[in-house]
């Protein structure tokens, strides 16, 4: 269950704050692509982002990104933003975000996770010890795997709030239905 917590919950990564991560040591990010930075699917990235990004490498923050999405769809972003990335990473294996660290080379306290998903993100993240920062999905338009894994995923957090993990005010936005 511990493994589930994130260590923030955040409505997009332009909420991020960087100064706050800064004082935690943390110097790189592996971000998610798919519903963290672009809607699930989409090939455009908001200008927004593109330039969030590119705020947060000039303030000396090391980032790679980390999709479970096929190489191609990963490379093309990581050529937009001019970072590394690693595909087709099987999130939660460890192995992707091994990767990543090696290509930002920083040791776990020194790197955060940014994703959507509970048990792909944020578990994969907690269980390598890594900081852990859950945003909103960008799209609510999932299918099949994904809509059950949203289920899912609404229940536990759920649990963790009645058991007094998390504060029900930083996840409800994510409840919605059901
Ligand atoms: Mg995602």
């Amino acid at each position: 269950m511990k493994l589930l917590i994130p260590d923030a919950i955040l409505p997009s990564v332009q909420d991020i704050n960087l100064d706050d991560l800064r004082r935690r040591g943390i110097a790189g990010l592996l971000i998610d692509i798919d519903n963290t930075l672009v809607p699930w699917g989409n090939p455009q990235m908001d200008q927004a982002l593109v330039q969030w990004i590119k705020r947060a490498k000039a303030r000396g923050f090391q980032i790679c990104l980390v999709s479970n999405a096929l190489p191609d769809r990963t490379a093309s972003f990581a050529q937009l933003l001019d970072i590394p990335a690693v595909g087709q990473a099987m999130k939660p294996l460890p192995r992707a975000f091994r990767r990543g660290m090696e290509l930002l080379n920083l040791p776990p306290g020194q790197v955060a996770v940014v994703g959507d998903q509970l048990f792909t993100d944020v578990f994969g993240a907690k269980r390598l010890g890594l900081y852990a920062i859950l945003v909103n999905p960008l799209s609510t338009g999932e299918f099949g795997f994904t809509k059950i894994m949203r289920r899912l995923e609404r229940r536990t957090l759920r649990r963790l709030v009645r058991r007094g993990l998390l504060e029900l005010e930083s996840i409800r936005s994510r409840l919605g239905r059901d």
